[in-house]
């Protein structure tokens, strides 16, 4: 289904770090499942964009002024958000996790986290998880812009614990950093794409119809298998 674009160029606002979904490879170029598949969607679908590679909460700013047309960033579907944000269908599903130190013995349980600090991005589902838990387990909070301060500062100690989205701590600890997580996953995120409420429905639909064809003829398949290998 051919769908007409009504802007020249669309622009996505995504996150500056979230790897596998988008982050800077080696050559300082954006790559991950979120870049490619926006890309290949905008080529399918025959619309033109210019990614905004501002950090979760900046993306979500500049949908709400209308700098940015839509959202690709492995933003998690909520009620809450839903009252703001109209969202495509849901692309990956997902879930947050508690990540500590590894060899920190002394964080088993949630209980455990008392008199804690513990870390999350902020905007983020982790960082609504923390601040909805914070009195019942005692713990603090501390809210970090980008995903490399908040890894850093487990690193160094400035929080004994942070919360974010599985894959990304899995992916992580793939790539040598330092963690383990002691507790299950909270279950049920699933990303999906977003316009402004009301705002761009042809993107969405764009969007929608470019993700079927993805799935459809394999690709979407394989560009999950290039970052994340058993596709969770
Ligand atoms: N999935 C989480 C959320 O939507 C985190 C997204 C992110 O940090 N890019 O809040």
């Amino acid at each position: 289904q051919k769908i007409e674009p009504k802007k020249d160029v669309y622009v996505i606002a995504s996150d500056s770090a979230f790897a596998p979904f988008e982050f800077q490879n080696a050559n300082g170029e954006y790559e991950g499942i979120d870049v490619k598949l926006m890309e290949s969607i905008a080529k399918l679908q025959g619309f033109n964009i210019r990614m905004d590679y501002r950090g979760f909460s900046a993306a979500l700013q500049a949908l709400e002024s209308g700098q940015a047309d839509g959202m690709i960033a492995g933003m998690t579907v909520t009620d809450e958000r839903k009252k703001s944000y109209d969202f495509s269908d849901s692309y990956f599903d997902s879930g947050i996790q508690l990540a500590v130190k590894k060899g920190d013995t002394s964080i088993k349980s949630y209980e455990d986290l008392k008199g804690k600090t513990v870390g999350a991005k902020v905007g983020t589902e982790s960082a609504e998880f923390l601040s909805d838990h914070e009195s019942e387990y005692g713990y603090s909070i501390k809210y970090f812009d980008a995903a490399d301060q908040l890894y850093d500062g487990l690193k160094v100690g400035a929080i004994d614990a942070m919360m974010d989205d599985y894959p990304v701590i899995g992916y992580a600890i793939k790539q040598g950093q330092e963690l383990e997580t002691p507790i299950e996953k909270e279950s049920g995120g699933k990303y999906a794409f977003a316009v402004k409420k009301g705002q761009n429905p042809e993107l969405l639909n764009m969007f929608n119809e470019g993700l079927k064809e993805l799935k459809r003829t394999g690709e979407y398949d394989k560009i999950i298998k290039e970052y994340v290998a058993d596709g969770s």
